[in-house]
């Protein structure tokens, strides 16, 4: 058993600097953008420097990587467009996605803007049933969302119903997120083991592939999704956390974090500083 904690890098030097990047902060594991989070402009894969990439990972203890799919993928649109370029450009993140010998890829589901929650969830599904393939190595994971706007998957039930309809439902998992769900009213920092059996129960720890490790700015409920840093103290310029240092520590040393990628997306505190070494110490120290 092991624990993988890493953050969110850069790819824009490709994979050998997004891996160069992770061991700075020496994190055994991390997660990129295989572009601009906000839109679907992407490099060739021949560009993305693989093969060096795999080999500083190899020789530094980096594995068990993700790639987080952009924010603008939206499954659930009714609009044609926007739905159909999420779905081609997720079938393209796929095969990325596996070319850089990454096994996770988190998805936001989707949000339903002007239909409802029902009619999202059934146009993600019918999408995914059209995108993934029995041939493709990676598991899909959907994220846990804040309950923000009308984003899917703000609570267990309507990741559930998600893989319900999906045929290929052995290609899919889920990335928990932290700040999330505490935000969208899961109560994570008093009874995480009571959030788990809940997961357990409505859509079964077998999904359970990635965490997000996050502080929120808000309280419990808030739906905001809005992330601090770790243990983050008033005079941070960023705010201050709403779930604590000791709640995390309670979720990685959980025996379900134990072998899975627990990714820091957590705030940088200028255009030139961000804290993923000193949050990653914090984790690594325990109490
Ligand atoms: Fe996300
Ligand atoms: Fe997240
Ligand atoms: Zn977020």
């Amino acid at each position: 058993m092991a624990l993988y904690i890493g953050s969110h890098v850069s790819m824009s030097g490709g994979l050998i600097a997004a891996a160069k990047e992770a061991h700075s902060y020496g994190a055994n594991t991390f997660m990129i953008y295989t572009g601009a989070p906000q839109n679907t402009l992407r490099k060739p894969i021949s560009e993305l420097k693989i093969e060096e990439g795999k080999l500083f990972m190899e020789e530094n203890g980096l594995s068990n990587i993700v790639v987080h799919a952009p924010y603008i993928i939206n499954l659930a649109s009714f609009k044609s467009s926007i739905y159909n370029l999420a779905k081609s450009f997720l079938k393209t993140e796929i095969e990325r996605t596996q070319a850089l010998g990454a096994g996770y890829l988190v998805l936001h589901p989707g949000a339903y803007t002007e239909m409802d929650a029902e009619y999202g969830i059934n146009r993600i599904i019918e999408a995914l049933n059209e995108v993934l393939t029995k041939d493709m190595n990676l598991y899909l994971c959907l994220e846990t969302m804040s309950g923000k706007g009308s984003e899917i998957g703000r609570n267990f039930s309507e990741l559930a119903a998600i893989i319900k309809g999906v045929e290929l439902k052995e290609k899919l998992g889920i990335c928990f997120d932290t700040c999330h769900t505490h935000d969208s009213g899961y109560d994570i920092i008093n009874d995480f083991e009571g959030v788990m059996d809940e997961f357990d129960s409505t859509i079964g720890f077998n999904y359970l592939k990635v965490f997000h490790i996050n502080g929120s700015l808000n309280a419990n409920g808030a739906r905001k999704d809005r992330h601090a840093n770790l243990g983050a103290t008033p005079d941070n310029p960023k705010g201050k956390d709403m779930i604590g240092l000791d709640a995390i520590y309670n979720i990685i040393q959980h025996p379900i974090c134990q072998d899975k990628p627990l990714i820091l997306e957590t705030p940088w505190l200028d255009a030139k500083t961000n804290l993923y070494k000193e949050e990653i110490a914090l984790l690594r120290g325990g109490k």
